[in-house]
């Protein structure tokens, strides 16, 4: 993937953890940006919008779309495919703009790996394991099967921090906000690694 201006954001972190919340909250401070929506076979769940939350396809159709490379990475998480739709990437990437993918830690691991150059990435977590707890059973979106599996999800999670540039912990929404604003735009000014060489040799010919 060619590109010279876009950048991405990484978001990581256990369902709960605030990611959706503190999106919202900076969106609109963060200039131009693409929010990557990923395409799941899990079920929809109240409340979510096929093709604003996620695509909602068949487990047949999402493997259809494995094998046609239709995906910059997929894995298998809480029983679920979700995956990343490579197309609106690179639209997003070559017109400029931040590009930001809530996915979970073995989409960061191909993310970094393949696109490192460009990547920031964050991982966002709830004070505490019980904290995490609280919220999942105040949510009331998921049974109770569902959240013990999101929970020893978020425990194997939690391991895999030092994979990422950045820790956020959303005790407070506003102050974890803050400090993803800062991230966000750092993200954008990050500079590839090709640019770095083109600019030095720029610099020395002056
Ligand atoms: P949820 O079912 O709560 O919406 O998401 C479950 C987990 O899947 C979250 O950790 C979320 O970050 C992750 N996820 C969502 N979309 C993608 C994706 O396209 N790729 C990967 N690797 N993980 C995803």
């Amino acid at each position: 993937m060619n590109n010279k201006t876009g950048a991405i954001l990484v978001l990581s972190g256990p369902s709960g953890a605030g990611k959706s919340s503190l999106l919202n909250e900076i969106i609109d401070d963060i200039g131009e940006c693409y929010f990557s929506i990923s395409t799941t076979t899990r079920p929809i769940r109240e409340g979510e919008i096929d093709g604003v939350h996620y695509h909602f396809i068949s487990e047949a159709e999402f493997k259809k779309d494995i094998e046609e490379e239709f995906f910059l990475e997929y894995a298998f998480v809480h029983g679920n495919y979700y995956g990343t739709s490579i197309k609106p990437v690179k639209e997003a990437l070559s017109a400029g703009k931040l590009v930001l993918f809530d996915i979970d830690v073995q989409g960061n691991a191909v993310v970094t790996n393949r696109l490192g150059d460009i990547t920031t990435s964050v991982f966002i977590t709830p004070p505490t394991l019980s904290e995490l707890k609280n919220r999942l059973e105040s949510r009331k979106t998921d049974s109770q099967d569902v959240i013990e599996r999101r929970i020893e999800m978020a425990k194997k999670e939690i391991q895999r921090i030092s994979e990422y540039d950045f820790l956020v912990v959303n005790d407070n929404l506003q102050e974890a906000a803050n400090t993803l604003r800062i991230i966000a735009s750092a993200a954008r000014v990050k500079i590839p690694g090709n640019e770095i060489n083109d600019f030095v040799r720029g610099w020395e010919d002056i």
